[in-house]
């Protein structure tokens, strides 16, 4: 951040009273200007068995196979945002279910969370920021071309508990230099 938000003056870096991280503050107004991570939320969406994944049309990770996420807007809830991310990707409608994993990526400052859900229907096909969508049996999945470390965490996850018979929540956490 260069300039204040509120009111246009360049803003400083420093650590203010009581606080101990450095943040943008505003000399000419006193806002500061708190940087916090993103929640990336997506949903990990079964018919028959099959999992719903999209190809990526966009960067980071074009051409790479991911279950439908994306960052969580202001003023909805992270089933919610499941759910649209889902609708925007694939252009499919999902009953949302339990939250199924959370994965920590602190070096780029992101959450990952995934909620299992069922597909409602067959009436899917790629959003604008999909290449092509497809439901996939186990050994279909493309491990090796799969976007996310968090996406892989996920689906191998789901796998194991699946051949156990029950569901479980897990969380995960990747670290530099592994990237996303
Ligand atoms: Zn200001």
């Amino acid at each position: 951040m260069k300039f204040c938000s509120d009111c246009g003056t360049p803003v400083d870096l420093r650590i203010p009273a009581g606080d101990s991280l450095p943040r943008h503050v505003c000399p000419a107004c006193g806002s500061i200007h708190y940087q916090n991570p993103k929640l990336v939320v997506g949903a990990l969406a079964e018919w028959e068995g099959r999992v719903l994944l999209c190809r990526r049309a966009i960067e980071p990770r074009h051409g790479y196979w991911t279950l439908p996420a994306g960052f969580m807007e202001n003023q909805e809830s992270t089933a919610d945002a499941a759910a649209r991310e889902t609708l925007e990707e694939a252009c499919a409608r999902i009953e949302v279910g339990e939250m199924f994993t959370l994965y920590d990526i602190p070096h780029i400052s992101q959450v990952h969370i995934v909620y299992r859900a069922r597909l409602l229907d067959l009436d899917f096909r790629p959003g604008e920021e999909s290449l092509e969508v497809g439901l996939f049996d186990e050994a279909d999945i493309p491990w090796e071309q799969l976007a996310f470390r968090s996406i892989e965490f996920t689906l191998r996850r789901y796998y194991e508990d699946r051949r156990q018979g029950s569901y479980r929540f897990h969380t995960g956490r990747i670290s530099p230099p592994l990237g996303l």
